[in-house]
């Protein structure tokens, strides 16, 4: 099956909530605006049931199929956009200084109504689709907030499904893995408490800065010298702060960055070395170092199974030869990952051509990919709710 007839004839109108959408951004849990857009269009579809406010502002849409089956699935979106400045020029830019969509979640958005439309339309499927708008994927945990309001029991559902736009990727192609397919983003800091002087009598100073330059070098051994080279890990260090002039040895230094792993093991391995070399390294010098490790969100693992039937809807939309199964993991992180530990499901990306990237203030979600992402999740949701 190509893409659906339905769906393409759906482009121009979804495209337009797409650009609204874009005209408007909202970040994180503040998303009024976009989840009363949502909530509006999914009444309009005529689905069975909307509840609005799980995980403070999340919408969930409930489309009864034919038959008696109580099967349900999520099919989930985010609504969240970032604080950035859009580079100005396209008509439906954003209106909203210093807020931007830049990670395309307005096209999800907007695809997963262009699908509660054709399903609302149609309902030839067995079972209950459950559309889920989630607030706060940028950093928020908004996906764990929707889980820990219980929406999964509240609609019964059993198996949970995402999508993301990947700029790079052609368009009408989809990609997907099997296990680990977006990392655990972890940041941490380090505080390097030392002693000031005058920078001409360096024997009466205990140097933050030569301490702290130690460690950034000792915290390269993690993925060089502790971690299975087979199981990957980055430690990057983006931040070291220091010092006020040229002639005087600050009392303190700090050090900050981001870990990613692509399983729990190597993870927790990263996390107790951090704290060791620092402290350990801080000790040797006669410095203190104070280290905070902040886990956001766990590495996003596909079931296999559910990997398995995202495969085969992508790949009756576009065909084997535009479905790559075993892409490389990326080392960004995704909020999902928080359903995915809740009920089995699988994260699929989807083309969106030669674009900007994501997170950049020239990207663009490619109105271009919505028959084919539309197309998916009906597909998707018609093939696990059969009779
Ligand atoms: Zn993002
Ligand atoms: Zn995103």
């Amino acid at each position: 099956m190509p893409i659906l007839n339905r769906a393409a004839e759906f482009q121009q109108e979804v495209s337009e909530w797409r650009r609204h959408l874009h005209a408007h951004p909202e970040l994180l849990y503040d998303v009024e605006y976009t989840a009363a857009f949502v909530a509006e269009k999914l009444k309009e579809f005529g689905v069975d049931e909307i509840v609005t406010g799980i995980g403070r502002t999340g919408v969930v849409g409930v489309i009864r199929g034919r038959g008696e089956s109580s099967r349900a699935i999520g099919l989930r979106a985010d609504m969240d956009a970032l604080p950035l400045y859009e580079i100005p020029g396209r008509p439906w830019a954003s209106t909203i200084p210093g807020k931007m969509h830049a990670c395309g979640h307005d096209g999800h958005t907007a695809m997963l109504l262009g699908a509660a439309k054709y399903l609302a339309e149609t309902r030839n499927f067995n079972g209950t689709v459950a559309v889920i708008f989630q607030p706060a994927e940028e950093g928020g945990r908004g996906a764990l907030a929707m889980v820990e309001d219980g929406m999964m029991e509240q609609f019964g559902i059993r198996e949970i499904y995402g999508m993301h736009n990947m700029p790079g990727m052609e368009l009408g192609t989809f990609a997907i893995r099997k296990g680990g397919i977006m990392a655990a983003p972890d940041k941490f800091s380090i505080t390097v408490r030392g002693r000031g002087s005058h920078a001409a009598e360096p024997h009466k100073a205990v140097d933050p800065i030569v301490i702290g330059a130690q460690i950034v070098g000792g915290l390269q051994l993690i993925a060089a010298r502790n971690a299975n080279p087979l199981r990957s890990v980055v430690v990057s260090v983006t931040q070291f702060h220091a010092g006020t002039t040229h002639n005087i040895i600050p009392e303190h230094a700090s050090i900050s960055g981001t870990v990613r792993s692509l399983d729990e093991g190597v993870r927790t391995l990263a996390e107790q070395r951090i704290a060791q070399i620092a402290e350990g390294i801080a000790g040797a010098n006669d410095a203190v170092a104070e280290v905070e490790y902040e886990r956001a969100c766990p590495v996003t693992v596909n079931h296999p199974e559910e990997t398995t039937h995202a495969a085969r809807a992508a790949i009756d939309v576009v065909g084997a030869a535009n479905v790559d199964t075993d892409v490389d993991a990326s080392m960004a992180g995704e909020d999902f990952a928080f359903m995915l530990q809740s009920r089995p499901g699988a994260y699929i990306m989807i083309g969106n051509g030669d674009t900007a990237g994501l997170h950049n203030p020239g990207y663009d979600f490619n109105d271009e990919a919505i028959a084919f992402g539309v197309s998916y999740w009906v597909r998707l949701a018609e093939q696990r709710l059969t009779d």
